[in-house]
Formats: structure tokens, C-alpha cells, sequence
């Protein structure tokens, strides 16, 4: 809720109002300012208040490439050599394949029940992607890039990703050198990245501030132009979101403890309280305690814990990649007037899978990741676009559909964790297994 401002006058305590509430109240006022405007016939802002939409839609785009660098760089070598062996390498994969698992049941959400609004074009050619023979071969032999600068000054996200992973893995086995020189030098290189990266979280807490008055603008923007029924389209957003977080529980999380033998009930009562915190709190790295908590109270040996879950809470995200699934259909459902393509749905799964390690765990840290999905399937979120317009509309409920998707990243980070834990005999409480 919002505190008293302790000094300072309007201005400090806009800054002390929750984000959140604040981003919902822009949402409101745009919406309500672009109904009224639509019911006097205004169809189009002054092109000066329409410059803080693109101001705020830029802002975004210029730190997607430095928040992958920082964190995908962090994440990866954050994975000690010596832990991977054991614990590290299943855990992994399981992260990995539990978020693909993320972004198929997104992907078939958001197929069945096609979120998209009505909105009236700005553009009217599709963008074309670059490349024509893009078969799966070149796809993946373009993963890798022959120029490390030109993938970042072009863009070229899932070069990027792939630079920045393979960075990262062998800075981690640098840190962990017997040579004292390596070491160093590696452990200053790692707290460069990290300090990239703590310096980008406060750009981007910087411009959540900014947040309202970007979406209220953009929301008015597509108010005015297109009258107040593309509210209905944002609900079943939230529908198609919330219905594949429970699936994604059910199904993916179910079927996890029976095959490895873990009393649902049991494992649920514990994961209740992370799950509530991290609903609350929308970040996976602040419910971290409680997550370890309840970690320790299922009987999960602290040799596994204190690893997987730091590492979940930052390379692990569930509920994030079925956002990813949901929101990437909408955008181009909106935008272009069609489905996703089975490539575009192939090349969704792969990024947002990747997406989910660079994306940290705190609030909102999910929608600028999914700009960084969309530039990866060839259509970017530019300024003064309906692709801007449609992305501002998914900004303005991000903090609703944060809170479920963190609460399915946590759990899925426990889960996972416990299922390891089983298999390595590093589960000692009988009362939990089966
Ligand atoms: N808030 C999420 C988390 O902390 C990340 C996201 O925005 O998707 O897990």
C-alpha cells in the first residue's frame, strides 16, 4: 500500500505509491480518457502526448541486450563446477524441461482460445523476416554467431543467448580455477556482470516509475481508436494465463512427484505458503527464504536445496514461459491479423525456454523478456507500431498476470528441487514419500 512520504511533496510521494497500483490507475485513466476522447470523436492524441507512449515503448527496447547480457552472463556462471556433477546437471535439465513444458501449454491455451483485440492498423506490411531459407538447419547453425558484435549491434537475440551462456559456463569454471590468477580475474569479470546486471534492475525499477504515464498514454491511444470493447480481449488474456499456470500445476507438477514417488498433499501444504508469498510479493528471489523454508520442512537434504533454489529462483520460470506462450499469440493475433506459424511456435518455445534463465526474479522482469520473444521471432516491439500499442495493453495487467506466473515459477523451483532431492536419496522425510 502506499506509505506517508517522509519529506519531499507530490513528486516523492509518487515515488512511494506502490508500482503496481500505479500502473493500474495509468491503465484506468487511459482507458477512460481514450473512451471519452472516442466518444467525442477523437480518434488520434496531439502528436506531444503521444511522444510519452513512444518515449516509454523505446525505453523498454533499449534495455532489452544489456539485461540478457548481465543476467544470462550471471545466471550461467552461476552454476559452481563442482555442484553441477551431482546436483547440477539433472536439476538443469529439469528446469529447462519443465519450462518448455511452460511455453507448450501456453502456446495450446492460447490456440484454443485465440486472445487477441480488434485493433485498428497502424502498419500495414507484415514485417518479412530476414532470412528465406530458414529451414530447421539454418536455424540452429544461426544460433551461433560468426561475430559476436554484429549479433549484438543487430540484435540477434538467440545469438545472443547462445554467446552469452557459453560465456558465462566457462567463466563459471574459471571462478572455481586452483590457479589464483584465473581466479581473480574471473570472480572481477563475474562482478562486472553483476553489477551490469544490479545496475540494469534499477534502470528498470527506474522505468516502472515511468510505467503509468507510458501505459496510460498508449492505453488511451488504443481506446480512442477502438472504443472500449478491446477491453474483452484483456480478460481472456487473464483466463488463458491463469487456466495454464493450474494445468501447468496439475499436470506437469502432479505427474512430477507421483513418478518420483512424493506425496502430493504432503509436498502442497509446504508449497503453500512460498506459492501465497510469492503471489504477493511477485518475485521469486524475494520469496526465496520461505521457498527454503519449506524446503527444509519437506526434509529436503540442504546439500540440494541451498543450490536448486537460489539457481530457480534465477534461471527457473514456469509460470513466466506459459506468459510468454499466451502474450507472444495475442501480440501477433492483434497485430497481424493471424495465428502463430508452426516455426514462429517452434522458435517460442526455444526462446522463451532461454528466455526464462536471463529472466530475473523480480516484478515484471517477465514482460521485458517477452519483447526480447518477439524480437526473436523477426517482429520487433517498435515505437508508434500496433505491435507498441498491443504490448502497452499486455504492460497494463502485467501485475496481475506477474502474480500468478511468479507463484508458478516458485513452485515449480520447489518441485523440481524435491523430485531431485528424491532421486538422490536426499529426501529424509518418510512422511513425505510415498
Ligand atoms: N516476477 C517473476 C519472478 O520473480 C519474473 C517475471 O516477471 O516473469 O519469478
Amino acid at each position: 500500500m502506499s506509505q506517508a512520504p517522509k519529506k519531499g511533496g507530490i513528486f516523492q510521494a509518487y515515488l512511494n505509491f506502490n508500482v503496481l497500483y500505479k500502473i493500474l490507475i495509468g491503465l484506468v485513466i487511459g482507458a477512460i480518457a481514450g473512451v471519452i476522447l472516442a466518444a467525442s470523436g477523437v480518434t488520434a492524441l496531439p502528436a506531444w502526448i503521444s511522444m510519452f507512449g513512444t518515449i516509454f515503448t523505446r525505453l523498454l527496447k533499449m534495455i532489452i541486450i544489456p539485461m540478457i547480457v548481465g543476467s544470462l552472463v550471471v545466471g550461467a556462471a552461476s552454476v559452481s563446477p563442482a555442484t553441477v556433477g551431482k546436483v547440477g546437471i539433472r536439476v538443469v535439465i529439469i528446469y529447462l524441461l519443465t519450462s518448455a513444458c511452460g511455453v507448450i501449454i501456453g502456446l495450446l491455451m492460447a490456440n484454443i482460445f485465440q486472445p487477441h483485440a480488434v485493433l485498428e492498423a497502424i502498419e500495414v506490411a507484415e514485417k518479412v523476416p530476414a532470412t528465406t531459407d530458414q529451414t530447421i538447419w539454418n536455424i540452429i547453425a544461426n544460433i551461433i554467431p560468426t561475430s559476436v558484435l554484429s549479433a549484438l549491434v543487430n540484435e540477434t537475440v538467440l545469438q545472443v543467448i547462445f554467446f552469452c551462456l557459453v560465456f558465462g559456463l566457462c567463466l563459471s569454471y574459471l571462478k572455481a580455477s586452483t590457479d589464483e590468477r584465473l581466479k581473480t580475474i574471473a570472480q572481477t569479470t563475474y562482478n562486472v556482470f553483476d553489477c551490469l546486471t544490479e545496475v540494469m534492475m534499477k534502470v528498470v525499477s527506474g522505468i516502472m516509475q515511468y510505467a503509468p504515464i507510458g501505459v496510460a498514454v498508449l492505453i488511451c491511444e488504443v481506446f480512442a481508436k477502438n472504443g472500449p470493447q478491446v477491453a474483452g480481449s484483456l480478460v481472456i488474456v487473464v483466463v488463458a494465463c491463469f487456466l495454464g499456470y493450474a494445468i501447468h500445476i496439475v499436470l506437469v507438477y502432479g505427474g512430477l512427484l507421483k513418478v518420483f514417488g512424493i506425496k502430493i498433499g504432503k509436498f502442497f501444504k509446504e508449497a503453500r505458503t512460498p506459492f501465497i508469498t510469492a503471489f504477493v510479493t511477485r518475485s521469486s528471489n524475494g520469496t526465496l527464504p520461505t521457498t527454503m523454508t519449506a524446503a527444509e520442512n519437506l526434509g529436503i537434504d540442504k546439500e540440494v536445496y541451498a543450490f536448486s533454489l537460489p539457481l530457480g529462483a534465477t534461471i527457473n520460470m514456469d509460470g513466466t514461459a506459459i506468459y510468454q506462450g499466451v502474450c507472444a499469440f495475442f501480440l501477433v493475433m492483434t497485430c497481424y491479423n493471424r495465428t502463430l506459424t508452426f516455426g514462429e511456435m517452434g522458435m517460442i518455445v526455444l526462446l522463451a525456454t532461454l528466455a526464462s534463465i536471463g529472466t530475473a526474479g523480480v516484478p515484471g522482469a517477465g514482460a521485458i523478456m517477452l519483447a526480447m520473444v518477439m524480437a526473436g521471432i523477426n517482429l520487433p516491439i517498435e515505437a508508434g507500431t500496433t505491435l507498441a500499442l498491443a504490448y502497452a495493453m499486455i504492460l497494463g495487467i502485467d501485475a496481475l498476470l506477474d502474480m500468478g506466473r511468479t507463484a508458478l515459477n516458485v513452485t515449480g523451483d520447489l518441485t523440481c528441487t524435491a523430485c531431485i532431492a528424491k532421486k538422490l536419496g536426499l529426501l529424509k522425510k518418510d512422511s513425505v514419500l510415498k
